[in-house]
């Protein structure tokens, strides 16, 4: 598999330089050249299938053999998901006649992100390997993705990971599940600053060019291909249990960079039938926005209660922006230079035509957020997460969408105080974090100032 970048200015690459560059040369991001069909049969076939089988059958065809041969790629499969502590790694759960959860929490670090990164750690140290190369990574996290970051490259040959956080501004359990990770190549900095101030100091390392080369720079964002389609197995998984490919459903999926619910959209692209993606936003809410009207135009971000979606700018749109404007890279490089000047995307009115006859954007503020946590609770005893309740509510508004599935995001351990708020429970943690807050935690805070960061680094 070839992959060109959206903007159609950066050289075509195969998938071992797309895993490793993840952001295009021209700024844009890797797709691959075709869609794989999957045939009738093989969705039927997924039906009870492991899940590192079905993942072999949807992620092969965009790995190269001469990358990964086959049976390495199952044995590295097999590996990463024997790690979930779910059987099923990504369970479903009846809610109602026509309502399932897609649990996704069932990883090290109880959100989503780990299904992808836990995949993406093993190839980068797979790849590396075969090219006697290392990386270094670093990131900056107000929460999920950094301890999800922390568990996939940690004791891995050849990466040494650095993640920054602002000191003081994190939760403590997302604290602690990054600083509480024994691994010598796992290294925790807590700045003293705002997550913005760490934002700007990873791109300020990637911007110097010296100590970028010195140290091979790499990152592990959401932008990242590999990332894309480990997500897509699931979508496949859920479908092929309810009936796909002889039945089609809704998928409802609580969005911020539109990363999970474009994979939704790879696997309908590849031969899933989908009735409608659902994409269920908290008030920052820029995706509803564009899907309900058209507009596509910045708001200031308002913290909310579904932290990990509070999201303006949504960098994986880009991908099916791409798809809407048949592939021309150059039309999208120029709405792109457009929306970052003006704060708004012009051709968005004709694009939001084409794009609703598959997406639906649904938008939940914290207080029907609350209410809906509280009405899982009290109806069927069950603590769902913020991320998940935003997705849940917006599904009970839809009519007409037949079997409906709902992406439940994160373990409710994960948001404590806003199911504790609506519910008066306090989730436990899982029993392989029970132990999180007699854990020693390891970290070095630092000023805000690149020098003394470039310093800790090198
Ligand atoms: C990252 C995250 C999201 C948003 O996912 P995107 O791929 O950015 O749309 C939703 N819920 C949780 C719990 C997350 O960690």
């Amino acid at each position: 598999m070839q992959y060109v970048s959206t903007r159609g200015a950066a050289p075509i690459l195969g998938f071992e330089d797309v895993l490793l560059a993840g952001l295009a040369r021209d700024g844009g991001l890797y797709v691959p050249q075709h869609w794989p069909q999957l045939s009738a049969d093989d969705i039927r076939a997924m039906d009870g299938a492991p899940y590192h089988d079905v993942a072999f059958t949807v992620i092969r065809p965009f790995i190269d053999d001469d990358a990964i041969g086959d049976a390495e790629l199952r044995g590295l499969l097999a590996e990463t998901y024997a790690v979930f502590d779910h059987p099923a790694v990504t369970p479903l759960r009846q809610m109602d006649s026509a309502t399932w959860l897609l649990e996704l929490f069932h990883g090290p670090t109880l959100a989503f992100k780990d299904i992808a990164l836990q995949l993406l750690g093993r190839l980068f140290e797979r790849i590396l390997a075969k090219r006697g190369e290392s990386v270094t990574i670093v990131g900056a996290t107000s929460g999920d993705t950094g301890s999800a970051a922390i568990e996939a490259c940690r004791n891995r040959d050849n990466i040494d990971i650095f993640i920054l956080h602002p000191s003081g501004r994190v939760s403590e359990v997302q604290r602690r599940q990054m600083t509480t990770v024994d691994a010598s190549n796992v290294h925790n900095i807590a700045i003293e600053g705002t997550f913005d101030d760490c934002q700007d100091l990873v791109k300020a390392m990637f911007n110097d060019a010296t100590f970028r080369d010195d140290l091979n720079l790499s990152a592990v964002n959401s932008i990242n291909w590999a990332r894309i389609v480990a997500q897509t197995v699931y979508y496949f998984v859920a479908g092929a249990a309810l009936g796909a490919p002889d039945r089609e459903m809704t998928f409802v999926v609580p969005t911020g960079n539109f990363g999970n619910v474009y994979a939704g959209y790879v696997a309908h692209r590849m031969g899933l039938p989908v009735k409608r993606f659902l994409v269920a936003s908290n008030r920052n809410d820029i995706l509803t926005r564009f899907f309900e009207s058209g507009d596509m135009s910045m708001a200031p971000v308002v913290p909310s209660l579904s932290p990990s979606m509070d999201i303006q700018v949504s960098s994986n749109f880009e991908r099916l922006l791409f798809d809407l404007l048949d592939r021309h890279g150059s039309a999208l490089a120029e709405a792109m230079t457009d929306f970052r000047a003006s704060g708004s995307l012009t051709a968005g009115g004709n694009l939001h035509v084409l794009a609703r006859h598959l997406f639906t954007g649904r938008r939940r503020d914290d207080a029907q957020t609350l209410a809906t946590i509280r009405a899982v609770h009290e109806t069927l005893g069950l603590l769902i997460d913020p991320h998940t309740a935003v997705g849940l509510g917006a599904a009970a508004e839809a009519d007409g969408a037949g079997k409906t599935i709902v992406l439940a995001t994160a373990h409710p351990a994960k948001f404590p105080d806003a199911v504790e708020k609506a519910t008066g429970v306090r989730p436990a943690l899982p029993p392989r974090l029970a132990d999180l807050f007699d854990r020693p935690e390891r970290m070095s805070t630092l000023p805000n100032e690149l020098a003394g960061v470039q310093e800790f680094v090198r």
